[in-house]
């Protein structure tokens, strides 16, 4: 095994280059993450110092609070995390690195036995948390650390075997490639890109939401849909809105964008413009889909805004209400709301 062997090899590296542990900039970091992702020797030598979030059952080791999105994500040191799971080297992914150099990495455990769960827990005052619940209790950045080390991790497991010839691949240490041991072809993770747009009428004084019959009661959204095999973002946007509610759109403007990692896909968010014209369902996908007035979208991004948890209670009284921050369709239809301009965006976001 490449990485067993280079284990043997770390106590007699020289780390190179050090840790810095002092504000860097991003272009260090970014040049740094690229040598640990290439470099198995550069990488392994820097696990003893770096950072890790674990994963236990594809849940992830979190801090959530209703209070507060701050300090979610619960970092332990390579020395906390080998006494809890000795086999961090062969389970973790690099991750990134923090403004101080520190490299970070995930690392998924499997299912740990029920006291040493608890110690760890009790110890750390987190919790393993579900995923999918975490990302819209968690800052957006950190929503994002959760959703690329998820993928990453599930791209390992999902990839053992190669694409081209079937023979089994491994991994390099970072986790961010794994080579054919017959044909020697290389293979790398990916992101799916998805097309998700808010649908204006010309006066900017309608919009088109929908709603999927996995939603919770009173839950609405933007059409969304995965880019076709040769398909610009346009043509995504242009085919997603005529295939789910029958209208064609003109404009359309590309606004910011998000990763999610179900299944991994990267949401570019846009706007488009239709005249405001009667509906066509495709029954298959939508549950329904409507023009909401500015005054309705108004009250639904209030209720979202003082409970973003409302998705996750089931909103019992059915009341019209649109997906919390946590999410781009939030960012895109407060965006329209508001008025502000397009960069402005992108405050909010990061
Ligand atoms: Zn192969």
């Amino acid at each position: 095994m490449i990485i067993s062997e280079l284990c043997r090899r770390i106590g007699s590296l020289r780390l190179l280059p050090k840790v810095l542990h002092r504000n860097i900039s991003y272009v260090e970091r970014i040049r740094f993450l690229q040598q640990l992702k290439e470099y198995d020797t550069v990488c392994l030598s820097h696990l003893p110092s770096g950072k890790f979030l674990m994963y236990s059952q594809s849940k992830p080791l979190l801090r959530v609070s209703k209070a507060s999105t701050k300090d979610a994500l619960v970092w332990l040191t390579y020395s906390e995390v080998t006494e809890y799971y000795p086999q961090v080297l062969n389970s973790s992914v690099l991750l990134d690195m923090a403004e101080d150099g520190t490299p970070r990495y995930s690392v998924q455990v499997g299912a740990l036995p029920t006291a040493v769960q608890e110690k760890l827990e009790s110890s750390t005052g987190a919790v393993f948390s579900d995923l999918r619940l975490a990302l819209f209790m968690v800052s957006w950045r950190d929503a994002h650390t959760l959703s690329r080390a998820n993928c990453v991790l599930m791209w390992n497991r999902n990839n053992a075997f190669c694409g081209k010839c079937g023979a089994p691949t491994e991994r390099n240490a970072a986790g961010y490639s794994r080579k054919c041991k017959n044909c020697n072809m290389t293979h790398y993770p990916s992101a799916i890109p998805v097309g998700i747009v808010l649908v204006t009428d010309p006066d900017h004084q309608n919009i088109v939401l929908v709603r999927q019959p996995r939603h919770p009661p009173g839950m609405y959204s933007c059409i969304a849909g995965f880019s076709d095999v040769g398909e610009s973002l346009e043509d995504t946007v242009h085919r997603e809105v005529a295939e789910e509610v029958g209208i064609e759109v003109s404009s359309v403007r590309y606004v910011a964008s998000q990763h999610w990692p179900f299944p991994g896909s990267l949401m570019a968010g846009c706007f488009a413009t239709a005249e405001k014209q009667e509906l066509s369902l495709d029954q298959n996908e939508l549950q329904d889909a409507r023009w909401f007035s500015r005054e309705e979208v108004s009250m639904a991004l209030d209720r979202i805004t003082a409970n973003p948890h409302l998705r996750l209670r089931g909103n019992p009284s059915g009341e019209l209400f649109i997906p919390p921050p946590g999410a781009i369709a939030y960012h895109l239809i407060s965006h329209w709301m508001k008025g502000t301009p397009v960069q402005e965006i992108y405050q909010h976001i990061y």
